[in-house]
């Protein structure tokens, strides 16, 4: 490592630190090829300082890719003196398919302009800093080190079978699960409270910690309606249908209130362990049947109290609907006692699956 004039710790290319083989698939695998990294001779760029947040991608290094949406890549990777703080750490690193499309960039960027007024909150992924100067833009965020809560539950299946209770083991009760939800609803009443309508609110978009914090993320979708309180959509890409209030499946329309439908049906998601919901209905189904008031089930392993809220969220009226506030004070609650709401001992496996893709639909 050396010191450049201004202090800033610069990496000698031959060090083995970031040599690393990387791992997964790596698109940006050639780290010479100056695609992510800026050459040797390059000068350092002073921050500008009208942006607080613009940092020098000079002092990223990329790792492997931890996870991939419709739109976005995220990245494992090191920043050197990020966050007000000396050395190293690691982040997230957001950043776009290299096939991305005009619409898909401004959804970036987007979602950063919705993460650099946000404030933070222990429930809501964090913004560190980013990378806007020239393409590919790159957010970055705090590392949230267990990944999405979709998968997290899912993988706790296995556990439930084969499990052992030795430390950082997925074993997980009624207690943790219910917690995971009143976190979640913690983290979208901060952000409802700021006038963020968030749109894509499922448990892939919820991240895990190794403290089992979870945290609401990716706001590729996110809107600000501090005026209006409701979103018309303009264009659409690839459609949670599964997630979505019938009033935005209908009518475009988005609310706080549509981000409480989709968050029952994450309620709905922790319960029953990461299953696809509505399982056996393809999306057209799902629309009719939710149109019809048709609702999801109440799986039998769950107590009617918890059931209860879930229920509550996916009232058709829209202004019949709890706020987040409400819904935390229901789940917190329900924390209050010592009852199981959620028998896991009785959760039936075979009768919920998960479907990995589906034409046309997020899942
Ligand atoms: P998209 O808009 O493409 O859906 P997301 O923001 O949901 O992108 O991120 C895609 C995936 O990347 C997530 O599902 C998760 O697995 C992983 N991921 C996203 N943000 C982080 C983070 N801060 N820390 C760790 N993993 C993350
Ligand atoms: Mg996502």
């Amino acid at each position: 490592m050396s010191k450049d004039s201004t202090g800033i710790v610069l990496q000698e290319p031959s060090l083995n630190l970031w040599d690393r083989p990387h791992v997964y698939s790596n698109r940006y695998e050639s780290w010479d090829n100056g695609h992510l990294q800026l050459s040797e001779e390059t000068t350092i760029t002073k921050e500008d300082p009208e942006d607080e947040w613009e940092f020098p991608r000079h002092r990223l290094r990329i790792f492997n890719i931890v996870g991939e949406g419709a739109f976005g890549q995220v990245w494992r990777a090191q920043a050197i003196d990020i966050d007000g703080k000396k050395g190293e750490q690691t982040v997230a690193v957001k950043t776009l398919k290299e096939n991305a499309s005009e619409k898909e960039k401004s959804d970036l960027v987007q979602e950063l302009i919705v993460m650099k007024n946000l404030g933070t909150h222990p429930n809501v992924v964090r913004l560190i800093g980013c990378c806007t100067e020239k393409e590919p833009t790159l957010v970055i965020m705090e590392f949230v080190s267990l990944g999405k809560l979709q998968q997290f539950l899912r993988d706790s299946r296995a556990e439930r079978h084969y499990g052992n209770t030795h430390a950082g083991s997925q074993f997980l009760t009624s207690r943790d699960l219910t917690h995971f939800a009143f976190q979640v609803a913690r983290g979208m009443d901060f952000l409802s409270s700021k006038g963020i309508i968030h749109r894509d609110l499922a448990a892939r978009n919820v991240l895990i910690t190794e403290e089992r914090m979870c945290k609401v993320a990716d706001f590729g979708f996110a809107r600000d309606v501090a005026g209006t309180h409701v979103y018309e959509r303009k264009s659409d890409g690839r459609l949670p249908i599964r997630w979505m209030a019938p009033e935005s499946l209908y009518d475009d329309i988005f609310s706080v209130k549509s981000d409480i439908w989709s968050f029952g049906v994450l309620l709905w998601e922790i319960v029953t362990l990461g299953s696809t919901p509505y399982p056996g209905l393809s999306a057209g189904d799902v629309m009719r049947k939710v149109r019809e008031g048709h609702r999801l089930e109440k799986p039998e392993h769950c107590r009617r109290e918890l059931y209860n809220i879930m229920y509550y969220c996916w009232e058709a009226e829209s202004s019949s609907r709890p706020d987040f506030k409400e819904v935390v004070s229901m789940l917190e609650r329900l924390l209050c006692t010592e009852t199981d709401y959620i028998e896991l001992e009785r959760f039936p496996d075979h009768s919920y699956y998960n479907v990995q893709h589906l034409d046309g639909e997020k899942l």
